[in-house]
């Protein structure tokens, strides 16, 4: 059993310094909620500048569901299993990338 301290620390790192980038209360990843979302898209409507903002926040929020994620796992004790081939993920890429699902096998086959 690998010790978690180091990465669970990471991820709460970084998920606080997003949260605090975004100056606000966190935002919801919207996967499977669109609601929240949706008010954005409606506020952000006919204005470019927000649109991009919107836009990096979408990003964000995906990392910070992918962080969310990764802490659960970190209490299930499922950390480090490539979601799609179920193999260790190499400690270098969880160091480099602590709220990653996959492999580098797996997301290169991805990204082909
Ligand atoms: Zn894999």
């Amino acid at each position: 059993m690998p010790d978690l301290t180091e990465y669970k620390e990471s991820l709460i790192r970084k998920r606080d310094e997003i949260t605090n980038a975004a100056g606000q209360r966190p935002f919801q990843a919207t996967m499977d909620n669109n609601s929240r979302q949706g008010d954005l898209a409606d506020q952000a409507s006919g204005n470019n500048e927000v649109h991009i903002q919107l836009k990096l926040k979408q990003t964000d929020a995906k990392i910070l569901q992918a962080i969310e994620e990764a802490l659960l796992r970190i209490d299930k004790g499922t950390y480090g299993m490539c979601r799609d081939c179920g193999e260790p993920i190499s400690a270098a890429r969880l160091k480099a990338i602590p709220w990653t699902r996959v492999c580098i096998t797996c997301k290169e086959k991805q990204s082909t």
